[in-house]
């Protein structure tokens, strides 16, 4: 039987093993760093921002646990072409599915392969490990210069 959880768990596996857009990015005009002192999850996240608003790459360059090296490289393409305020509402979508109850369904027609963070819900100490370049995404369209801790 086709099984939700197996192809989640794929996912992060895969996405933890060879991290999608896992550089530095020269010409970045947004750049943030953010830190999980829970985990020891440390990220430095660049984008690149046209006039129009539009994000038109993002990468990041750092180190953590297999949840968060997912998490990231997930959002990394999943923000490649979208505009800040779409991000933005992605990044809503995502913090409100990692804190609702265990039961509760997942939107995964919205949240497509994200859902597949979906599984932190179980452990409330790593929803911090899966929204901290989510944080860190916010600060760097902000360009506030400081570094996001998650505490
Ligand atoms: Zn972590």
């Amino acid at each position: 039987m086709f099984d939700l959880k197996d192809l989640y768990q794929e996912v992060i596996v895969d996405h933890n093993r060879s991290p999608r857009n896992f550089h530095r990015m020269a010409d970045a005009n947004r750049i943030a760093e953010g830190f999980n002192p829970l985990c020891g999850d440390r990220l430095t996240l660049y984008m690149r921002v046209n006039d129009h608003g539009a994000i038109e790459d993002v990468s990041f360059e750092g180190s953590g646990c297999a949840i968060f090296t997912a998490s990231t490289s997930l959002m990394t393409e999943r923000l490649k072409g979208k505009t800040e305020a779409e991000a933005q509402s992605i990044f809503n979508g995502f913090h409100d599915m990692a804190v609702s109850d265990v039961d509760a369904p997942v939107d995964s027609a919205t949240m497509g392969k994200l859902s597949a963070l979906a599984g932190v819900r179980e452990f409330p100490s790593r929803v911090k490990c899966a929204t901290l370049c989510w944080h860190t995404m916010t600060a760097a369209l902000a360009n506030t210069g400081e570094t996001v801790k998650t505490e």
